[in-house]
């Protein structure tokens, strides 16, 4: 259903022109999006995608598009996002699963529930449809086990989408709108002239182009590091499992403090588990190590650490972490990024759901997968074009949170290519915040 291999059959088959305006890396949610603005706009564009589109984190995510909970610089990005989401349904003339039909947070004690209020208080800010809900309003809409939860929050207007669904069908758009999308072509590295960008080398041949955005998901900090291009990126591996058609007890998205469910579009729920995600120690674990030491005092609980990344990975050991065009690179050596389900994982997930709902026990997994998320050591992306390489943008590291967002931030970041403001103070995202001294501000983590 939602996992993607390197033998899931190829969707796009656009040609590699010589030249376009912009040069896309990367057929996620984020590059397709930027795609598609663009096209709209009448820019030539080309996206290069090495295996599948939504081949990785955009198509194996739980699907939400949440607005509840986001940080203060992100929100009013997720509130343009969840507008857009309704506009991408009308003008791809494609369902792409979109349903507000909100996100909630049940706390399992008071603590909990109190700590909500500076959401609250955000919200309030933006004219958000957030509220609290009492213990007899939350078991009125989700009829979880009696006792387990004291309150919760909802955003009515949050909602979900089907990532494997919307990301190719917003891809077919932009293609109609006249982008070009190839997939297979890994982008091996970007060419420069007396400093100044000309274009990129892929894997089937060169195009010349003047501005670049890297989309790259789990594989940006990778890609630019060959440029002599840092940022402190580092993945996380989580698992989520499917279940068969379920009984129809609740159709929105919610989390308590471990467990994360959510009604798909076919009536099984996508389940999660929010204390089991697997860090794999690279060579950038310990680069970044400095950066990413207050997230990791935050958040260390329920990170765990492998020492071997396998050899496709991003942060493989085995990867050289330069090279020139005329080489074969990690991106084509691995084209969709499949890693395992973790089985403790799996366990605890199905613990989890028959302890909420104790009414659904023997429901039935019908696939488990796994995706390696992206993130900086702030919990929110990078937006930015490099300063010191004109023409050479990046949008990556949306931690759990990028689907929803993909199609504002698409827009902004095709403002950006374009010259055009993006109608928000980014100061946030810059891509220099983690080398020009200021001090690292945790966004939320999820
Ligand atoms: C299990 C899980 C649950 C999540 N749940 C949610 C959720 O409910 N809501 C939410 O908003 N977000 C969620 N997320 C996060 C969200 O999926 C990501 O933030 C988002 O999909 C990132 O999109 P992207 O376009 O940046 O990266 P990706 O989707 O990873 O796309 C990057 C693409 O670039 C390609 N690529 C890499 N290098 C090259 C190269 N050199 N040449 C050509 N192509 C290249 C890759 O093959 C890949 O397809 C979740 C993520 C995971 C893994």
């Amino acid at each position: 259903m939602a996992t993607y291999t390197s033998s899931t059959p190829q969707q796009f088959f656009g040609q590699l022109p010589e030249q376009t305006d912009v040069l896309i890396i990367g057929g996620g949610v984020i590059g397709t999006c930027t795609a598609y603005w663009l096209a709209q706009k009448g820019v030539s564009v080309t996206l290069c995608e090495k295996g599948r589109v939504a081949g990785e984190q955009s198509s194996r995510n739980w699907g939400w598009i949440r607005q509840q909970g986001r940080d203060a610089a992100e929100l009013p990005i997720t509130m343009e996002s969840n507008r857009l989401w309704k506009q991408l349904t009308e003008e791809t003339g494609e369902d792409l699963g979109f349903r507000q039909q909100g996100v909630y947070f049940l706390a399992e004690n008071e603590e909990e529930l109190k700590s909500y209020e500076a959401f609250l208080e955000i919200a309030k800010q933006h004219q958000l449809d957030t509220e609290l809900l009492s213990a007899e309003e939350v078991y009125a809409q989700i009829p979880g086990r009696k006792g387990k939860w004291v309150g919760g929050m909802v955003t009515p207007s949050d909602g979900r989408a089907e990532p494997w669904v919307a990301v190719p069908a917003i891809g077919r758009a932009a293609e109609r709108n006249g982008a070009t999308i190839v997939e297979e072509c890994a982008v091996r590295t970007l060419e420069f002239e007396g400093g100044k960008l000309t274009g990129a080398v892929t894997e089937k041949g060169t195009i010349k182009a003047n501005r670049v955005l890297i989309a790259a998901g789990a594989w940006s900090s990778l890609f630019a590091q060959n440029l002599g291009v840092s940022m402190p990126q580092l993945c996380v591996r989580a698992t989520v499992a499917a279940t068969q058609v379920a009984p129809d007890i609740f159709k929105g998205d919610a989390a308590d403090g471990t467990f994360a469910f959510r009604k798909r579009e076919d009536g099984g729920f996508t389940l999660a588990v929010s204390d089991i995600h697997d860090h794999y120690i690279g060579k950038d674990s310990f680069r970044h190590l400095a950066k990413w030491l207050p997230a990791v005092k935050a958040s260390f609980k329920g990170i765990s650490f492998g020492l071997n990344p396998p050899k496709n990975y991003p942060d493989s050991w085995a990867h050289r972490r330069s090279w020139t065009g005329d080489e074969v690179t990690p991106f084509e050596k691995c084209r969709v990024l499949n890693p395992a389900p973790n089985p403790r994982a799996i366990k605890r997930i199905q613990e989890r759901l028959y302890d909420r709902f104790p009414q659904l026990r023997g429901l039935k997994f019908e696939e488990t997968w796994a995706g390696m998320i992206d993130a900086m050591p702030d919990f929110v992306p990078i937006m930015d074009e490099v300063p010191t390489q004109q023409g050479v943008f990046i949008a990556t590291g949306f931690s759990g949170h990028g689907f929803g967002i993909g199609p504002a931030a698409g827009r902004i970041m095709a403002d950006m290519l374009m010259g055009k403001p993006a109608g928000y103070d980014l100061t946030r995202f810059r891509y220099s915040r983690f080398s020009d001294g200021s001090k690292i501000e945790l966004g939320p983590f999820i």
